[in-house]
């Protein structure tokens, strides 16, 4: 199956060329919007006046897009180009997206910088320098600011604005938006109305606060890793309890074990993690690179995963051929030495062959059984579900510290947390003091963001009463009853099982080329067939069901979230998944209707 390796070989060389950056390549010049749009320079100052005097009529528009991350930056850009009206609603105070909320100590990027950054841009990827294999997140901030203005984007984003609902207008094939902002319209409150909704508010931005008992009552200070404060946070003699052991954890765990006096790390799960190998890009290798930027990145594209694989098979190779355990070994040995995610895509077979998968995951046992000098601390920290099964995570010195005598492991994995009390965390009768308490425990991904937004289609139906059993989209795109209505890796794309900002850019692109194609043929509305949805729901599951994939309580199922209906929600196969886009607009965009 195509879920791991390069089966399929598509490259689509000819996708990113000539008008890529926003230049054109579409019949739609600037001022010639559908709407009679001004363009932009003319338009903002005088226009956001006056709609601040007058919330109704609202504000019409192309295009509404939410989300200023990766996703809605380029969208912006896109369609901005196109000489569509487009503008971002950004809740944040900032751009960035994820980058702008993870600030915790140690978030880092586990892709390598070289390919999680865009490539719409040829200009874009030669005159940015990273600094490092593995970016921080200040750096990818950095980096998104300088997209922001490189691309003049930040005149056409409302920040501290969040979007409140969209409700589709059948009459007028529109949607109605209502925004939530800091002093426009009346009490903040502000109506737009857009022919196009994108929701480009990411997989991982919604935060899950578990409903601890006495959580409220604590009487030192509370962070989640997903929503960090922007001041620096010192712990320095501080005693502090961690819950969670997700990738944010074990990034973050090494650096407050530094600082603190003492750390409690709660965990409910073990998780397999290899280590980063992070350190400065050499200058001559980033060049060597640079000089065949385009052809790196279509090797990244022809990838199940979308990443790069340092180690591929000969091309000659049996496409059949299972490594000997012996050969694997080696393998795994190699990628160890490596470092990163390339532990799991770096030897064929480890995601589909549930024999091969244990001989790897007893591998990264052994690991840290090597690492761990308590050999029962080393036990609870060896995880027993496949290996990838759960994300895998990337550190820098994670197990190590557990060899640091301030640095306690309380497994609550058969005593879950009782309360938290005023002065701690209590498990099985035993309260473990802190002054700061640290909630690394993850997101409501894929769909928590989604149905942060009251979305209601045709004839009223609410997004989350229509997904009340499980995520339901046509290619990860688009969903039934939600006329142009487009989600950026949504649920049933490879988004989080691929590098994110490459499915980004795939998805931008197909929403933006097919606007376009509306725009062209005088269409008002697109919307996904049921037929099609349903197909491509077994699709998605089905491949996944080839794989170890649904074999563990991942948050790719749900299961993270108590309630949560178990679906698997990533499409497996970048590559495969990308050539089914295409085929879908070459065959007039097959499995959607169009009037
Ligand atoms: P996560 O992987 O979902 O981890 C959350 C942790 O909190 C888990 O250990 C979970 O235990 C625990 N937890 C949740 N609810 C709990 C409860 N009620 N009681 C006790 N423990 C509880 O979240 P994350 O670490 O924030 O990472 C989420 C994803 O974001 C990652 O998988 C990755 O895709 C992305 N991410 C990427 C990077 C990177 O690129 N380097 C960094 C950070 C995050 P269970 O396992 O038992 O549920």
């Amino acid at each position: 199956m195509g879920a791991t390796r390069l089966e399929m070989g598509i490259v689509h060389p000819g996708k990113r060329g000539a008008g890529q950056d926003g230049a054109g390549g579409l019949a739609i010049g600037p001022g010639t919007g559908p709407l009679g749009w001004n363009p932009p320079a003319e338009r903002s100052p005088a226009m956001s006046a006056a709609q601040a005097r007058e919330p109704n009529p609202a504000t019409q528009l192309d295009a509404v897009v939410v989300g200023a991350g990766f996703a809605g930056l380029y969208l912006l850009h896109r369609l901005r180009g196109m000489g569509l009206s487009a503008r971002i609603y950004e809740a944040a105070g900032g751009v960035g997206g994820t980058w702008y909320w993870n600030r915790y100590p140690g978030a880092r990027c586990d892709v390598e910088s070289m390919q999680y950054s865009y490539q719409f841009s040829e200009e874009l990827q030669q005159e940015w320098e990273w600094t490092e294999r593995y970016s921080g997140q200040p750096e990818i901030l950095r980096y998104l600011e300088h997209v922001t203005d490189r691309f003049d984007l930040r005149r056409d984003i409302e920040f501290n604005t969040r979007v409140q609902s969209a409700v589709y207008d059948e009459a007028a094939s529109r949607w109605q938006i209502e925004t939530q902002g800091e002093g426009e319209g009346e009490g903040g409150r502000h109506a737009l109305s857009a022919k196009y909704f994108v929701m480009a508010t990411g997989c991982l931005s919604s935060a899950n606060t578990p409903d601890f008992e006495g959580l409220d009552d604590f009487a030192g200070n509370t962070y989640h890793t997903g929503r960090w404060p922007h001041h620096e946070i010192d712990f320095a003699g501080r005693r502090v309890c961690v819950i969670g052991t997700g990738s944010s954890a074990v990034q973050s765990i090494p650096i407050i074990a530094e600082q603190a006096s003492e750390l409690h790390v709660f965990q409910r799960t073990p998780n397999y993690s290899i280590p980063a190998r992070n350190g400065p890009l050499d200058p001559d290798e980033v060049r060597a690179l640079k000089a065949r930027y385009a052809e790196f990145r279509a090797e990244a594209r022809a990838e199940g995963f979308g990443i790069v694989n340092p180690f591929p098979l000969p091309p000659d190779q049996d496409p059949e051929y299972v490594p000997s355990p012996e050969e694997l070994e080696a393998m795994l040995e190699r990628n160890w030495e490596y470092g990163g995610l390339t532990f799991l895509n770096g030897a064929p077979g480890l995601v589909v062959l549930p024999e091969l998968n244990e001989l790897a995951a007893g591998f990264v046992r052994k690991k840290i059984r090597d690492v761990v000098d308590d050999p029962e601390i080393a036990k609870l920290l060896s995880p027993h579900t496949p290996v990838g099964c759960k994300r895998l995570c990337v550190d820098t010195h994670y197990f190590e510290t557990y060899n640091q005598p301030h640095v306690h492991l309380v497994d609550i994995s058969g005593s879950p947390i009782e309360k938290i009390t005023p002065a701690g965390v209590q498990v099985g009768g035993q309260e473990y003091p802190c002054d700061d308490l640290v909630l690394a425990t993850g997101f409501d991904a894929m769909t928590g963001a989604l149905f942060g937004v009251d979305i209601r289609g045709r004839g009223g139906l609410a997004l989350n009463e229509k997904w009340a059993e499980g995520p339901r989209t046509y290619l990860g795109l688009a969903t039934r009853g939600f006329p142009n209505l487009f989600i950026v890796t949504g649920p049933g794309s490879p988004s989080v099982l691929s590098n994110m900002v490459q499915s980004i850019e795939q998805h931008v692109e197909w929403i933006a080329d097919c606007v376009g194609y509306m725009e062209e043929k005088g269409l008002e509305r697109i919307e996904a067939e049921a037929n099609a949805e349903e197909q491509w729901g077994a699709q998605v599951n089905e491949i996944a069901d080839q794989t170890i994939f649904p074999s563990c309580n991942s948050w790719y199922l749900g299961a993270n979230i108590p309630g949560k209906p178990r679906v698997f929600m990533p499409f497996l196969g970048f590559a495969d998944y990308a050539a089914i886009c295409d085929e879908v607009v070459a065959n007039a965009y097959e499995g959607f209707e169009l009037a």
